[in-house]
């Protein structure tokens, strides 16, 4: 069994709660989804294939794992990898899983589910995203009982009344925290100060258990 992956680097972890941790970062090739806004490059271009027993040995002599927080799966959609990614998992040593997903594969989770520690689900605005994905993640959140769970949403100057309510509603159904995250152009945010305060307003009148956090490795020039 092999997966395609498009880089392996250690970096500072710039989104969310654990931001600031340093993190060991898996990026698989491809994705289910196409969201207008994506920037991540996850093309098979530079990418190369590993077998679990490879990415194990790589990752042993290139870094130093006791100075990681967590390994990071991101893409792309690591899910798309999930029996690759449960043998992977049974190689390491005990360290902490991350999951970095966009929250729309439920049942390939649950191929990996006891494996993870931390899941970065997100919550994708059809605002944003340009598709209606709101009952994939209802059905995905539900798969993440038991593991400890957030919730990201990037938002941008589209966010609309509706979407506020569906991202809360969920937040509220599954008891977990909302990360509001503005949309970057480049490396500046795409909205100004004064409406990131007026939907973290919008957000908290419905649903206390919100906050708003900007990707903070595009300020520190971090990957
Ligand atoms: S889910 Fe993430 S990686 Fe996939 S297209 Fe959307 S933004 Fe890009």
């Amino acid at each position: 069994m092999e997966a395609r992956i498009k880089e392996i680097f250690e970096s500072i972890q710039g989104e969310g709660p654990v931001v600031g941790y340093k993190q060991l970062f898996i990026r698989f090739c491809g994705c289910n989804l196409d969201c207008d806004y994506c920037d991540t490059d996850f093309d098979i271009s530079g990418s190369a294939l590993y077998d679990p027993k490879d990415l194990f040995t790589k990752i042993n002599s290139d870094f130093d794992l006791n100075k990681i927080h967590s390994i990071s799966l991101t893409g792309g959609e690591p899910l798309l990898n999930a029996d690759f990614i449960n043998e992977f998992t049974n190689l390491l040593p005990k360290i902490k899983i991350y999951l970095e997903t966009n929250a729309t594969l439920s049942e390939q989770f649950m191929k990996i589910k006891d494996k993870i520690d931390i899941i970065s689900a997100d919550i994708k605005l059809p605002s944003a995203t340009g598709k209606d994905t709101f009952e994939l993640h209802d059905r995905f959140l539900q798969s993440c009982a038991g593991v400890y769970t957030f919730a990201k949403i990037v938002f941008d100057s589209n966010i609309t009344e509706s979407e506020i309510k569906r991202c809360c509603q969920l937040g509220q159904k599954y008891g977990i925290e909302l990360i509001l995250q503005p949309k970057m152009d480049e490396n500046s945010i795409s909205v100004d100060n004064c409406f990131c305060e007026e939907i973290l307003d919008k957000f908290l009148n419905l649903y206390q258990n919100v906050r708003l956090i900007p990707q903070v490795h595009k300020f520190l020039n971090v990957r």
